[in-house]
C-alpha cells in the first residue's frame, strides 16, 4: 500500500506502508479520490502555517472518498465495493464539547492530516485506510470526485450556519477559492437575495458562475470595485471572509451595513482589524472552523441534485503524478479544486462511449 508523505516543505514522497485489518466497528477502504486543500498546500509549500509546523513525516489529506473493501466485526449496512464519502472529523464523543454537540470543538479531535497536535494526525492520502464506520456516508449516485467535495462544501455550509438566517440578505464573499466558491453555493441554497464575490485572480472568478453569484469582482484589475457598495452606510448584511487577508477584510468592512455579521473562515494568521468601524457600525465577528453534521447535508444536497459541485473540480491526477498535482493546486491561475485518484473501482469506472 502506497502513501503520500510530506517530510518537510517541498519534500513529498510516495512510500510503502503496512495497513492492519479493520477492528470492531471499522471499515477498510480503498481510497478513491482525494482533494488537495489549502492546508495540505501550506504543509507542502511551507512546511506548515503560522505556529503549526510539520515536526514529523505526515500523510496529508482530509477530503476524500473510498470504496468499502473489508468490514470489521459489527459493521452492517455497507456493501463491498460501495462508494462512501469519508468524514475526516473524528471527535471523541466523550468530552464536554462533544456532550454539548459542539463536535468541531472536541478537546481530543483526531482530524485527518493535521499537524496541530503532536504526534500529528495522519491523513487520507494513501491507497488504503482504516476508518470508523461512523465516518462513512454512502455516496450512491455520486462520482468519487464529487464525494470528495463533501468536506470543503461542509465547511461552507457550516459558515452559513454560523451566520444564522441569511434568507433575503445581501451577502459578500471575499476570496473565490474552493472555500469561498462553495460558501457561495451554500449561501445561495440558504436563500441569500444577492451574492457578490471578490478575488484577485481572474481564473478563480471564472468558477463563480457555477455558484450562481450575482457579481464576481476582480479586485486586482479594479481595486475600487466595491466602491458603489460602500455608499451611505454600506450594503451587505453578511460577509464571509475566506482569504485571511487584512486588506480584503478592511475593504469588505467598508461595504457592510450597520449590525452586519462577519463570518471569518480564512486562516491567514493574526490580522489587523479596523476596530473603529466595527464598533461604530455595531458589526459582529464570528469565527467558522471546520464542521460536523454538515458533512451529511453536503452529501444529501449533491445526491438530490440541488447542488452540482462537479464544475469546481478543475484537475484530476493519478497518484504517480502527485507532485504535479500539488504544484498545479498551488497555482491559482490554473486550478480551482485539484484531486488525486488513488484507486478506481470496477463498478465506478467511467464508461467510455463506444463508436458506432
Ligand atoms: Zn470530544
Amino acid at each position: 500500500m502506497r502513501a503520500l508523505v510530506i517530510h518537510e516543505a517541498k519534500d513529498l514522497r510516495l512510500e510503502q506502508r503496512e495497513i492492519p485489518a479493520p477492528a470492531v466497528g471499522q471499515i477498510k477502504v480503498k481510497v478513491a479520490t482525494g482533494g488537495i486543500c489549502g492546508s495540505d498546500l501550506h504543509y507542502y509549500n511551507h512546511g506548515g502555517f503560522g505556529a503549526i509546523r510539520i515536526k514529523q513525516p505526515m500523510i496529508p489529506g482530509h477530503e476524500f472518498s473510498g470504496y468499502v473493501d473489508k468490514l470489521g466485526v459489527g459493521v452492517e449496512g455497507f456493501a463491498l465495493g460501495e462508494l462512501v464519502a469519508i468524514s475526516p472529523s473524528r471527535p471523541c464523543g466523550q468530552c464536554e464539547y462533544c456532550h454539548q454537540a459542539l463536535h468541531n470543538h472536541c478537546s481530543n479531535m483526531q482530524f485527518y492530516g493535521s499537524a496541530m497536535p503532536f504526534p500529528h494526525i495522519q491523513g487520507g492520502f494513501q491507497e488504503e485506510l482504516i476508518v470508523s464506520a461512523t465516518q462513512c456516508i454512502k455516496a450512491e449516485g455520486l462520482t468519487a470526485g464529487e464525494a470528495a467535495m463533501a468536506e470543503p462544501f461542509a465547511v461552507g455550509l457550516h459558515a452559513v450556519q454560523r451566520a444564522g438566517n441569511i434568507f433575503g440578505k445581501r451577502v459578500l464573499i471575499t476570496g473565490c477559492g474552493p472555500i469561498g466558491a462553495l460558501a457561495a453555493v451554500a449561501a445561495r441554497r440558504a436563500g441569500a437575495a444577492e451574492v457578490v464575490i471578490t478575488d484577485l485572480v481572474s481564473n478563480a472568478l471564472k468558477f463563480a458562475e457555477f455558484a450562481h453569484v450575482d457579481h464576481a469582482l476582480n479586485m486586482h484589475d479594479n481595486p475600487d470595485a466595491l466602491a458603489s457598495y460602500t455608499q451611505g452606510k454600506g450594503t451587505f448584511d453578511v460577509l464571509f471572509e475566506c482569504t485571511g487577508s487584512a486588506q480584503a477584510l478592511g475593504g469588505a468592512i467598508a461595504a457592510m451595513r450597520p449590525r452586519g455579521i462577519i463570518v471569518q473562515l480564512g486562516l491567514g494568521g493574526d490580522m489587523p482589524v479596523p476596530m473603529m468601524q466595527i464598533t461604530a457600525k455595531e458589526l459582529e465577528i464570528r469565527g467558522a472552523f471546520r464542521f460536523h453534521d454538515e458533512f451529511n447535508l453536503a452529501i444529501k444536497l449533491m445526491q438530490s441534485g440541488l447542488v452540482n459541485l462537479k464544475p469546481f473540480i478543475s484537475h484530476t491526477f493519478e497518484l504517480d503524478r502527485a507532485h504535479e498535482a500539488f504544484e498545479v493546486a498551488s497555482d491559482r491561475s490554473q486550478a480551482m479544486k485539484t484531486q488525486i485518484t488513488f484507486s478506481v473501482s470496477a463498478q465506478h469506472r467511467p464508461i467510455k462511449p463506444q463508436p458506432i
